[in-house]
C-alpha cells in the first residue's frame, strides 16, 4: 500500500493524500522538467534509518540546484506522518521528493511516499550481484569544473540510471557500476561502490573518491563510521577496476538494498566474503541508527 503525504504549511503534521487519486498538476516543473530532488530511505519495524544523513543530503542537494525546501522538521513530521499511516511491515521505503512547484507559483511541491520494500534489494542482498562496468561518459574531474551538471546531488533525473539498469539486464547481468572516461570506478546507478582486503590481520574498506562526481552515499557513511569504530582501516579510491578484481570482497552499498555482494564484474568471478558481508551488516545497522 503506498501512502503520500504532502508537506503543507496548513497542516503542521503533513497532509494524507489519496494515492488513487491525482495529486501533482501538469504543470509542475518536477514532471514537465525533471526539476527536483528525492531522497530513498529504509524504515525497518517501524524506525526510519538515517533520517539526519538523509535530510542533511536533501538540503545539500537543494543548495547545489538553489531550491527552497520545507525544513528538516517539516520533513520529520511528515515521515512520522508516513509510518503511523502505512500498515506494519518489516521494511519500508521511504521516499522524500520535492520539485521546483507548479509553473509561476514559486513554491516547492512536496511529499513523503511510503511503500513496503519490493523484492529487489533483498534479493541482492542475499543473491549477490552480477555486474557490468558502463562508461559514464564524462572525466572524474568534471563534477569539479561543471557544478551545474549537478553530479553530486539526487535529482529527479534518473532516467540514464534507470536506463543503464535496463541495459544491464538485457545483458545478463544484475546491476551496473560507471566507470569515468579515464578509467576510474565511479557508483552504482543507485548504489556506491565498497570492496575490502584483509593483509596480515589487517581489514581495509575502500570506495571511490567523492570528489570524483559521485554522490556521497548515505550508507557508505554510515558503515564507514562503525567500521572506523570495529578497527577497519578505512580508505578513498582513485579506484580502478583491477583494483576491484584484486579485492577480497566487493559490493553494492545502498540505503535500500544494504550490503549486495557482487560476484562477478564483465563476466569475471571475484571472490565473495559471507564473512565480512555478515559483519558489515550488522555494522552498517549498528551505525544506521541515529
Ligand atoms: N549513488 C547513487 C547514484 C544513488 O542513487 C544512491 C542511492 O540511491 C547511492 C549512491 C547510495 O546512497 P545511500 O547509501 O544514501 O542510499
Amino acid at each position: 500500500m503506498t501512502v503520500l503525504v504532502f508537506l503543507d504549511p496548513a497542516h503542521e503534521n503533513g497532509r494524507v493524500a489519496d494515492p488513487a487519486q491525482p495529486q501533482l498538476m501538469a504543470t509542475d516543473l518536477g514532471a514537465t522538467r525533471g526539476d527536483g530532488i528525492f531522497e530513498s530511505m529504509l524504515a525497518v519495524d517501524g524506525v526510519a534509518r538515517k533520517v539526519g544523513a538523509h535530510l542533511d543530503r536533501l538540503a545539500k542537494s537543494a543548495r547545489t540546484m538553489e531550491l527552497d525546501i520545507p525544513s528538516a522538521d517539516a520533513w520529520r513530521r511528515a515521515i512520522a506522518t508516513a509510518l503511523a499511516e502505512h500498515p506494519p511491515a518489516e521494511e519500508i521505503v521511504i521516499k522524500l521528493l520535492v520539485t521546483r512547484g507548479v509553473e509561476g507559483a514559486d513554491r516547492p511541491t512536496a511529499w513523503v511516499q511510503a511503500d513496503a520494500a519490493g523484492p529487489v534489494g533483498r534479493k541482492q542482498r542475499q543473491e549477490g550481484v552480477d555486474i557490468l562496468l558502463l562508461d559514464r561518459g564524462y572525466d572524474s574531474s568534471l563534477a569539479e569544473r561543471a557544478p551545474w551538471l549537478l553530479l553530486g546531488a539526487k535529482t529527479l533525473s534518473y532516467a540514464v540510471n534507470m536506463t543503464a539498469l535496463r541495459y544491464a539486464r538485457a545483458h545478463g547481468a544484475d546491476d551496473v557500476i560507471f566507470t569515468s572516461t579515464d578509467g576510474l570506478v565511479l557508483e552504482g546507478p543507485t548504489s556506491t561502490v565498497l570492496m575490502a582486503t584483509e593483509r596480515d590481520g589487517v581489514k581495509t574498506l575502500v570506495t571511490p573518491l567523492l570528489e570524483n562526481g559521485i554522490l556521497p552515499g548515505t550508507s557508505q557513511g554510515a558503515l564507514f563510521k562503525a567500521a572506523a569504530a570495529a578497527g577497519w582501516q578505512l580508505g578513498y579510491g582513485p579506484l580502478q577496476p583491477h583494483h576491484l578484481l584484486e579485492a577480497d570482497a566487493v559490493w553494492l552499498v545502498s540505503s535500500i538494498r544494504l550490503l549486495a555482494p557482487v560476484k562477478s564484474i564483465d563476466g569475471t568471478p571475484i571472490p565473495v566474503s559471507a564473512p565480512m558481508t555478515d559483519e558489515l551488516m550488522k555494522l552498517l545497522a549498528e551505525g544506521s541508527q541515529d
